[in-house]
């Protein structure tokens, strides 16, 4: 297809970036692979609109993937930012802020006895399995399809996020002894849940989920799914592993477990609380946290964990997230929402608009999405059109079909405005988009 209009400066960037770097990116979702195209490189952000290098302003509906639920620069997490560092950047002890961001958390998260901070949301589920495995003394893992729990090489089998975007089978590099201790099953089938504890009895440590997968695009659990693992776990003596990286601190103030109550044995956050820096944490029922050393014997370590500045952007970004903001959060996700149906439905093109609280996407489907498989029955062409009819009107989604859309509390009246002008021209892009034509 051709693209509707070009971006100089990103492209020189880009191509300077392919030289030095893979693929010219830093992680692969960032790349343009699957819509075609040039990814535009960001110099700026500013509440809900980030600035190109070619000087285009954009409404951001990707929002760095989640983290930045109070929008670009927020004044506020910015001041608290440039005080931490005015107070030097990394010490290698412990330190206040830690202990702040740690509480903030426990006591908005009550399954959440104990927390360790890390530094992404990789390291807090790798760093809960070896948890959940040395807790237990058993071997085996079971995850969902479509499910993405970072880069974790026992958690790259049928993964969501880019593994979904483009369609990589299983990662070469993981080995059959890494990956070989993972069940993979469809998402939301208990029935395949119960059948795996029956196959391998006492082998189970964990069942990883994530609390409402994003990284499909957006497939909520159906009623008592969640339920009925954390049922089947403590029936059979495993720990059920709730992955809130993406959802935590963003769908409610107490994240998925704020929406669905079921209490998880370990829980896993990033993203949001990191206020936009490279924090993430993992915690839960004291008993097995005490299990990590030093308090315990499995090991688990960070040089820059609980980083000053790092937790003070998080600390700020969660004291701003009150009842005010998630109802905000929840609306914008709402309007924008809507209008992308209505418009969609007037160009007469199918699709499925999917919602878990202010995480949307649509699927260009006329079927309910329950599970992987049938998340990539969706027409993805039909995607990479409205991707970039969007693009060209300024407005930046997701470069994917299988990725949440994602909103903040500074998406106001004029950023809506913006979007709902552009859908019109968008919707009927992807009415005319053609297979071939990608
Ligand atoms: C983003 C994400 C991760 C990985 O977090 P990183 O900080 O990118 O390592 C893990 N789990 C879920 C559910 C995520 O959305």
């Amino acid at each position: 297809m051709s693209y509707p209009y070009t971006a100089p400066v990103s492209q020189t960037l880009f191509d300077r970036a392919s030289v030095v770097t893979p693929g010219g990116v830093n992680s692969p979702v960032r790349a343009f692979r699957a819509v075609g195209g040039t990814p535009r490189f960001m110099v700026s952000g500013t509440g809900p609109y980030l600035t190109d290098a070619d000087g285009r302003e954009y409404v951001d509906l990707v929002c760095s993937w989640g983290p930045m639920i109070l929008g670009h620069s927020h004044p506020e997490v910015i001041a608290k930012v440039q005080e931490a560092v005015a107070r030097g950047t990394s010490f290698g002890t412990p330190g206040e802020g830690e202990v702040a961001l740690a509480e903030e958390i426990v006591a908005r998260i009550a399954p959440v006895e104990q927390v360790r901070l890390v530094s992404s949301g990789t390291e807090a589920t790798m760093s809960a399995i070896r948890l959940a495995r040395g807790f237990t003394g058993r071997a085996k893992v079971v995850k969902f399809a479509g499910c993405y729990h970072g880069h974790v090489d026992a958690l790259l089998a049928a993964a969501g996020s880019g593994v979904a975007t483009f369609g990589l089978p299983d990662t070469p590099g993981v080995t059959g002894a890494q990956a070989g201790e993972t069940i993979v099953l469809p998402y939301n089938d208990l029935e395949a849940v119960r059948e795996a504890f029956r196959a391998h009895p006492g082998e189970i440590a964990c069942v990883i989920t994530e609390a409402s997968p994003g990284n499909m695009g957006v497939v909520p659990p159906l009623p008592g799914f969640n339920a009925g693992l954390k049922a089947l776990c403590a029936e059979n003596g495993a720990l059920y592993i709730s992955d809130e990286v993406m959802t935590g601190f963003r769908t409610s103030r107490a994240g998925w477990f704020g929406v669905d109550g079921v209490e998880p044995d370990l829980m896993t956050f990033g993203k949001v609380m990191g206020g936009g820096f490279p924090a993430a944490a993992f915690g839960g029922r004291a008993d097995v946290m005490a299990y990590l050393a030093p308090a315990g014997p499995v090991y688990q370590a960070g040089t820059l964990s609980g980083n000053p500045v790092a937790t003070a952007a998080g600390l700020a970004q969660l004291r701003l997230l009150d009842d005010a903001a998630y109802e905000r959060v929840d609306a914008v996700a709402a309007e924008i929402g809507s209008l992308v149906t209505e418009s969609l439905t007037k160009a007469g093109v199918a699709h499925r608009l999917q919602t878990a609280s202010n995480m949307f996407s649509v699927f260009f489907t006329e079927d309910a999405v329950t599970n992987y498989a049938e998340a990539k029955t969706q027409e993805a062409f039909r995607f990479n059109a409205f991707f970039h009819s969007m693009l060209s009107q300024g407005v930046y989604l997701p470069p994917s079909a299988f990725e949440s859309w994602f909103v903040s509390t500074a998406h106001d009246a004029a950023a809506i405005e913006r979007v709902a002008a552009a859908l019109p021209a968008a919707a009927r892009a992807a009415a005319e988009a053609t297979e071939e034509g990608k």
